[in-house]
């Protein structure tokens, strides 16, 4: 296996980085996934945009222009052969000696990435149709940039997996602000319904994509707050990511989502974006 780490292909055991980068010992980085899908990249230039967003967000100097970074994507995905699964970038604010405020200016960033080969689209998940718990939303006011720190993220997929689901769905003031590590949307008759962006949620590229694909499939789109006692009442859910693309929802807090089987427009989404993800 074959990772890159700053400008260099290595063999996995030969990457390495010191103790003091700030990533280790700060959560101080930003990340990206973006899927691959018969070779190609996904929503990918949007991905890498919002990668350079959330570096400019906290002051990390991004090391490539968009061209570099997916001339490096791809590099790394030949390297690997693989031409389905996700491509992970991270760009930390570098290594320095341990002081909460920034290091010199001249300090390099640390740029990392690797594939991972799995099957994304013949998901078996999403024929059955994903389990979903709510927990409380613990995260700080930045959850529009798309930082390593993620532990609230790691402590609320622990708890999906304790209670024998896929994901966990977290709420703030009686709302849903979205999954663990994915966009929540509900649907009722044939209306899509999520959260709007703002600071209090990432702003999903899938997420986007999505909305998209909904509004010329006619169906209507309400961008507002989920409470969670309408998302038990939806005829459908579903959650979206760079990993899952349009993951169908038939239970919410063990209440059954409409008929406890993958809704008929939660489907046609997800043939819809499988067609342009797959047409690149
Ligand atoms: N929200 C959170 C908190 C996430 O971690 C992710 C993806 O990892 C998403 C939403 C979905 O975003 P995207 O569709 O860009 O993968």
């Amino acid at each position: 296996r074959i990772v890159y780490l700053n400008g260099e292909f290595l063999p996995f055991d030969e990457a390495r980085v010191p103790i003091m980068d700030r990533g280790f010992l700060f959560a101080d980085g930003i990340y990206e996934v973006s899927a691959i899908l018969g070779g190609r990249l996904v929503d990918n230039a949007a991905h890498v945009a919002r990668l350079d967003r959330s570096l400019g967000e906290i002051g990390i100097r991004n090391p490539h222009d968009a061209a570099e970074w997916e001339r490096l994507q791809t590099e790394l995905m030949s390297r690997n052969g693989v031409t389905e699964g996700l491509v992970y970038m991270q760009v930390t604010r570098g290594v320095a000696e341990r002081d909460f405020a920034f290091p010199p200016a001249d300090t390099a960033p640390t740029v990392m990435m690797f594939t991972q080969a799995k099957t994304v689209a013949a998901n078996p998940l999403a024929e059955k149709g994903a389990r979903v718990v709510t927990v409380e939303d613990l995260r700080w006011k930045r959850r529009d940039i798309k930082s390593v720190a993620l532990l609230a993220q790691v402590l609320a997929k622990q708890q999906a997996v304790e209670a024998g689901v896929s994901e966990a769905w977290m709420v703030e003031d009686g709302a849903i602000t979205e999954g663990s590590s994915s966009t929540a949307f509900i649907i009722r008759g044939r209306t899509v319904v999520t959260r709007p962006l703002s600071t209090a949620l990432l702003p999903g590229i899938t997420r986007a994509s999505v909305l998209r694909l909904a509004a010329e499939a006619d169906l209507a789109i309400e961008e507002r707050l989920i409470p969670v006692a309408e998302a038990l009442e939806a005829t459908e859910a579903f959650y979206t990511s760079a990993s899952a693309f349009v993951m169908p929802v038939i239970e919410i807090d063990g209440r059954r989502i409409g008929d406890g089987v993958p809704g008929p427009l939660t489907r046609r989404l997800r043939e819809l974006y499988l067609d342009i993800a797959r047409a690149g």
